[in-house]
């Protein structure tokens, strides 16, 4: 691994989010730092892609802390609703920002709809310094099906409505174990881990 790599600030505020990206880290001994412990606000998310806000959120935070960046933009795409709330997801139901309003809103949006085919996109970026011309970019998907009512008691924002009809659970059903070996996020930073750890990554290049 690239010994610049050895501390990376993490562009995200979310708890589950966090604890999940920690656990994927782990083995590879980088110390991760999130960005509010260094006292770097939330950038704002304009953009209409993952990509977009994604990069935007590393960017910030790297920037900001001098050090290299890893953000995750993420969200749920539903099939019947032309991919919305995708990049809205956090805030489908404005503001203050609250899962159990967000579920409702979808649940309601999708009420006598029989199409019910939704997946969580995860857009990873990492961004070596400030100003890298090559960030990494990975992205993946997880495949579900919204339920009217919520399910279980573990993960976060939509996992309590996101059924997987092959293990008939919904993803609040899941260990975070289980969920990070499946998730649209456990799989772009298993990625992520494979490639920094086979030092696939491109040359360091100076600030
Ligand atoms: P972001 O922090 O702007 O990327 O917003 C991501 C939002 O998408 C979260 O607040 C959740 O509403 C939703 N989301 C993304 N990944 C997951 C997941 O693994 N489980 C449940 N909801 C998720």
């Amino acid at each position: 691994m690239q010994p610049s790599l050895n501390k990376i600030v993490i562009a995200s505020n979310n708890a589950g989010k966090l604890a999940e990206i920690r656990k994927l880290l782990a083995p590879l001994g980088i110390e991760v730092m999130t960005q509010s412990s260094l006292g770097v606000t939330e950038a704002e998310e304009p953009h209409m892609t993952f990509v977009e806000n994604a990069l935007t959120k590393a960017r910030h935070a790297s920037l900001a802390t001098g050090l290299p960046a890893l953000a995750d933009d993420s969200g749920i795409c539903v099939s019947a609703l032309r991919g919305d709330p995708g990049v809205f997801s956090a805030r489908y139901a404005g503001e203050p920002r609250s899962d159990e309003r967000n579920n409702r809103k979808l649940a309601e949006a999708l009420h006598g709809q029989s199409d019910r085919r939704a997946y969580y996109c995860c857009v990873i970026v990492l961004l070596r310094h400030g100003r890298d011309p090559q960030p990494i970019i990975i992205e993946d998907t997880w495949h579900g099906e919204i339920i009217a009512e919520p399910i279980g008691q573990g993960g976060f924002g939509y996992d309590p409505h996101f059924f997987l009809p092959e293990l008939d659970k919904t993803a609040a059903e899941l260990s975070i174990e289980e969920k990070n070996r499946i998730s649209h996020r456990g799989k772009a930073l298993a990625r992520l881990v494979r490639m920094l750890s086979e030092n696939k990554t491109a040359p360091i290049v100076s600030a």
